[in-house]
């Protein structure tokens, strides 16, 4: 099979400055298999215009099933991520598998993700592999947002949905949205931060209309549904945080405004506190913009993330700032063999800037010359001169890298840093 579906870079992709480290986001999708991480992926990339149609994954024509295809028949994956831009931010869509077999490589990309998106079954719930990626995402400390996908089904449940998450795997789910129209009739949701109705009009859900909410907005179960929602909302980020505790206290609902709502959504999502509610159908493309507002507003950038612990060769400390002057401290994170460039190493810089042309001193204490460095675009790499901290990569020219290696620059080598590799505290279980 080849890939058939048109492929194109949004106008000026090729000449776009290195976008500034506290735009980008380093994200994964996880899931269970069948959650709909295919078709979500599809849709973000659909709405952000890198492919020019997106195939039915019925088809089995995709961008992530051809990733699926070569696995199973134990080619190297072409695609280890995709980025695209929204909203002036760079999103580096890092490509976590999502199998139970492949817990290891799981754990490897998890390493690079600054936050992720889990998806969810809005009829099933939560299901056996859910568990063990939230389980490895906790462990690695990285942030979630969550999208309970498939809304368009009968018998779909947000609410229960949210219960299982909070009640199976120990999460603080805080719902963000309420939706509007349930299975088939489903068409947009109340936007429990801005009170703002949103609906989703045109073939592909692109037509968004926003309205104030109000009784004449909205049927009125779901008006008097949003506004238990808000006020469950409010309440547990109160529980969070006691500046909104305070505010909500003395003045009610109406003291906390949503630019608090938004800053507290941000912290505590970033210290794993609680995880942002969206719901949609990926299959519909509906709600996955919002879902993708929702990754540059709440997800944090690598400027918030712990940064890796790093030591150098005598045991002692050394600090890894995500800073483009800092010394280069990198990470590959994956290694494949593609069929015209050779081997090809996607990496993650953690501080500093890589050149191409540069000498790398790796882990393994071998010394390396980066021939070519490139920026990861949907289904393409193009070509840099640099790649700065914060962002991801691919390198040629590297023969005995492997995934987890750390990258030094060779004039550095007198300071041999070891990267423990994990972006977080010690593990929580
Ligand atoms: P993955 O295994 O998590 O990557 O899941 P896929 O994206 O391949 O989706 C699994 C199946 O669910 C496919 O048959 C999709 O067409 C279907 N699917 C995905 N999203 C939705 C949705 O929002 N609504 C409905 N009804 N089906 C969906």
């Amino acid at each position: 099979t080849s890939r058939h579906y048109a492929t194109h870079r949004t106008a000026g992709s090729r000449s776009t400055p290195q976008t500034s480290i506290d735009k980008v986001r380093n994200i994964g999708i996880i899931a269970h298999v069948d959650a709909g991480k295919t078709t979500t992926a599809e849709c973000m990339l659909f709405y952000t215009g890198q492919t020019g149609r997106i195939g039915d994954v019925d088809d089995g024509d995709t961008v992530m099933d051809f990733l699926e295809m070569e696995r199973e028949r134990g080619i190297t994956i072409q695609s280890a991520a995709i980025s695209f831009t929204w909203r002036d931010h760079r999103v580096n869509l890092i490509d976590t598998p999502g199998h139970v077999d492949f817990t290891v490589e799981v754990e490897r990309s998890m390493r690079v993700l600054d936050g992720a998106v889990a998806v969810f079954d809005a009829v099933a719930g939560v299901q056996a592999q859910s568990e063990t990626v939230w389980k490895q995402a906790q462990r690695y400390g990285v942030p979630r947002l969550i999208f309970v996908n498939k809304m368009d089904r009968e018998g779909s449940n947000l609410d229960s949905t949210v219960q299982s998450i909070r009640g199976k795997l120990g999460g603080n789910p805080l719902k963000i949205q309420q939706p509007i129209g349930i299975d088939s009739h489903f068409h947009g949701v109340v936007d429990l931060v801005d009170m703002k109705v949103i609906k989703w009009e045109g073939r592909d859900g692109e037509n968004v209309v926003v309205e104030e909410f109000s009784p004449e907005s909205v049927d009125k179960v779901t008006h008097k549904k949003s506004l238990e929602a808000r006020a469950e909302l409010l309440e547990a980020l109160a529980d969070l945080d006691e500046d909104i505790m305070q505010v909500y206290l003395e003045q009610g609902d109406s003291g906390v405004t949503s630019d608090m709502i938004k800053g507290a959504l941000r912290k505590y999502t970033a210290e794993l506190k609680c995880q942002p509610v969206l719901c949609g159908t990926s299959l519909k493309r509906k709600g996955v913009q919002q879902l993708l507002d929702a990754v540059v507003e709440y997800l944090p950038s690598p400027l918030q993330t712990t940064q890796p612990k790093a030591t150098d060769k005598d045991n002692r400390p050394v600090s890894v700032t995500p800073k483009k002057e800092a010394q280069m401290v990198a990470l590959a994170y994956k290694v494949i063999h593609d069929k015209f460039r050779g081997i090809v190493v996607y990496f993650r810089v953690y501080s500093g800037t890589l050149k191409s042309g540069s000498t790398l001193l790796t882990s393994r204490g071998q010394k390396e010359r980066i021939t070519r460095i490139y920026e990861v675009n949907a289904q393409d790499l193009v070509e840099r001169e640099s790649i700065e901290a914060g962002d991801i990569g691919a390198a040629t020219g590297l023969k005995t890298v492997a995934t987890g290696d750390t990258l030094l620059l060779m004039q550095d080598a007198n300071r041999e840093v070891k990267l423990e590799g994990i972006t977080v505290p010690a593990p929580v279980f």
